[in-house]
């Protein structure tokens, strides 16, 4: 998780210690508490399986930060076919899986600040090299998360989600 320095929240008025550039989800949208106690279901670290049926891989959704030097990360999970998802599994340790081609996958978190729903934006799903997570790219929309990825955006923007993450209600709640 990376950080820069800290920052003056114009929403509470304090300084906040580190400006995250990366926030993660740890299950799928699609993932109940139900899940917990079924056999055909499987969350871990990097993969879920729900049902048998839905196969779940996590993912990083970047961000291009045009005045920074690093990129903003939206930590996601994508939905895959069985096949991708079982290719991806196959080569889960092998060096070459860095010259696949990009798979199809639906993403499946809703991120927080985005309307409408980031929920089932299509995606196409870029394997890196082993240790590293696959990165997310956004069918080339109008959905603001696709405008973002494309165009990139800003730390002030960087700045702005943080403080509407850490104060959900507004200062108020702070
Ligand atoms: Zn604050």
């Amino acid at each position: 998780m990376s950080v820069e320095l800290g920052f003056r929240c114009s929403c509470c008025g304090r300084q906040h210690d580190e400006l995250p550039f990366a926030y993660g989800a740890l299950a799928p949208a699609y993932w109940q508490d139900g899940c917990e106690g079924d056999p055909d279901s499987v969350l871990g670290d990097e993969q879920c399986v729900i049902g048998g049926e839905h196969f779940f891989v996590r993912a990083r959704l970047l961000l291009p930060v045009t005045d920074a030097a690093e990129e903003f990360e939206w930590g996601v999970w994508v939905s895959l076919s069985e096949p991708s998802f079982d290719r991806m599994t196959q080569l889960w340790t092998d060096p070459r899986r860095t010259s696949e081609p990009p798979c199809f996958g639906w993403l499946s978190t809703e991120l927080p600040l985005y309307e409408p729903t980031t929920l089932n934006l299509k995606t196409r799903v870029h394997s890196q090299p082993v240790g590293t997570r696959p990165t997310v790219e956004l069918e080339p929309t109008d959905h603001p998360l696709a405008v973002e990825q494309r165009t990139g955006i800003t730390v002030a923007r960087v700045r702005d989600i943080a403080e509407r993450l850490l104060h959900p209600g507004g200062p108020a709640s702070s």
